[in-house]
């Protein structure tokens, strides 16, 4: 059947057109910026907790968005939901630290959750589910891992390695800055050839 504006019920429908590259790049900025001034705000003083959870989980989830802009297969997009999920709700973790420091205060560090071990237990549940959850536990262990990123170089770190070593690691700040920008310069470049390709 033609319809008035010429098309058939063969055509395709219109793909949704794609930002371009100006708008894709002031993302990528905006993103970075938005991690740089976030930290300087945390580091200018000792903030109450819900004000640093309110300023840190918008920087985690810039911080996974880049990342996964920049290096995520195309064919891997169904994970992205779970990621930047799984990179917000890892720090649910921190919960009963918060309860226990009103007690007792002085609890060290990140709790030992923030590590590659959970990152492994996800992925391993991912692998052995179902068909129908393994996106979602796929997904939820590259957010923790895109997380660990961030915590490397924040606060006291993060035990990456527990339990085989308790210890936390951690990264200068400047270097996960400079990471983030040329992420940013990545994922804009991608724009720019996928679209050519297009
Ligand atoms: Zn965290």
């Amino acid at each position: 059947m033609r319809h008035r504006n010429g098309a058939t019920d063969a055509t395709p429908p219109p793909r949704p057109s794609s930002p371009g590259p100006w708008a894709v790049a002031a993302l990528c900025a905006g993103a970075v910026g938005l991690i740089a001034v976030i930290d300087l705000v945390l580091q200018a003083r000792r903030w109450p907790v819900p004000v640093v959870a309110v300023l840190d989980e918008p920087a985690h989830l810039a911080t996974a968005a880049l990342l996964l802009a920049a290096l995520l297969p195309r064919r891997a997009r169904g994970l992205v939901p779970w990621a930047l999920a799984g990179a917000v709700l890892i720090d649910l973790d921190h919960v009963p630290l918060y309860l226990w420091d009103a007690v007792a205060a002085g609890v060290p560090g990140r709790p030992v959750t923030h590590s590659l071990c959970t990152v492994l237990v996800l992925a391993a549940v991912g692998l052995l589910a179902p068909r129908r959850v393994r996106t979602a536990f796929s997904g939820l262990a590259l957010g923790v891992a895109l997380h660990l990123v961030r915590d490397l170089a924040t606060g006291p770190g993060a035990p990456l390695w527990w339990p085989a070593g308790p210890a936390s690691v951690t990264v200068p700040h400047p270097a996960y800055l400079t990471v983030m920008a040329l992420t940013a310069v990545l994922a804009v470049g991608r724009h720019l050839r996928t679209r050519r390709v297009a």
